[in-house]
């Protein structure tokens, strides 16, 4: 086999709190990931010289700093082996928008070379390489709905929520994940949610009680830099959102909309740069 086709899933967050920094510089989480449908298209190719990156989207970089190449590169050093290697990314996700779009691209990468280079590596390992990249790559690469602790790392898994309906924005500009931690500075309050009855009520299969637990820690600071995701949680909610949250550092919020024709309609009626409707489902990455 000398070439091969993923999808990469983005997630959003359904729970966020930052519990504190730690001596090594990163943060201690507590976060409910929810694998979401709309997904990058990666392919590998083992050709060219060295490893070279093509992506159909002007703010990616296409060297070394990209998720992917770095990912390879763990993952080849790990093997003890070298490869020429293409690799295209076609950009679904949109970047820079607390959808981990970066970390689903260098997750399809290590199982897309796992695969192609039959190296037979368990997923358990494919994550100890990717958390050098990234700490969302862990939870990319397996997908579904998970509670995440430590750095995003540490991964519960958790029944899958089955069709549910939400609907996703996007208003169409960048944040920074390092400038919205820094932001954070630990004037925080407690968390008025938690994860437990979020849990609870994602396992009932509530769906109003869900849209009540949902709680993103970082709305207090990157909010009020940018009013219009506060008008897009308000709007989702006036279009019949049962609750409404921003994803990890934003920009991009989504509204829990248990009823799918609520969920189109309100996509059809937002003016924003990108809504999509989404159903709980089950892809982290997929060998297409
Ligand atoms: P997270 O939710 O994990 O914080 P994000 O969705 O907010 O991630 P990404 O889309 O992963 O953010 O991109 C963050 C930055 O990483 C971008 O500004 C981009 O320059 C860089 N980057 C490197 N590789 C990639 C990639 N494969 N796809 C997207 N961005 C990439």
């Amino acid at each position: 086999m000398n070439s091969i086709h993923l999808h990469a899933h983005a997630k959003i967050n359904l729970y966020l709190d930052v519990l504190g920094k730690r001596p090594d510089g990163y943060h201690n989480l507590e976060t409910v990931f929810q694998s979401i449908s709309l997904y990058d298209e990666v392919t590998i190719h083992r050709r060219g010289e060295g490893i070279r990156v093509f992506c159909n989207h002007p703010d990616v970089p296409t060297e070394a700093s990209n998720t992917v190449v770095r990912a390879a590169h763990h993952l080849l050093q790990t093997a003890g082996i070298g490869e020429d290697l293409e690799i295209r990314i076609d950009k679904n996700i949109p970047v820079a928008a607390g959808l981990a779009g970066g970390s689903a691209d260098a997750a399809a990468v290590l199982v897309g070379l796992n695969e192609l280079l039959d190296l037979r590596y368990p997923i358990e390992k494919l994550m100890q390489i990717g958390v050098k990249v990234g700490a969302d790559i862990p939870f990319c690469l397996l997908g579904g709905t998970a509670i995440g602790r430590g750095i995003g790392d540490e991964l519960q898994p958790l029944p899958p929520i089955g069709n549910v309906s939400f609907m996703i924005a996007n208003p169409g500009f960048p944040v920074s994940t390092a400038w919205a931690f820094r932001q954070l500075n630990f004037r925080l309050t407690n968390s008025p949610k938690n994860v437990t009855i979020l849990t609870q009520n994602l396992n009932k299969r509530d769906w109003v009680r869900v849209g009540r637990s949902l709680y993103n820690v970082f709305e207090q600071v990157v909010v009020p830099q940018y009013p219009v995701i506060r008008e897009l949680l308000e709007r989702l909610r006036s279009l019949g959102a049962v609750g409404s949250l921003m994803t990890g550092t934003g920009p991009t919020v989504f509204g829990w909309m248990p009823d799918r024709d609520v969920a189109e309609k309100a996509v059809h009626d937002l003016s924003v740069a990108y809504g999509v409707v989404t159903e709980g489902c089950g892809q982290g990455i997929q060998i297409i």
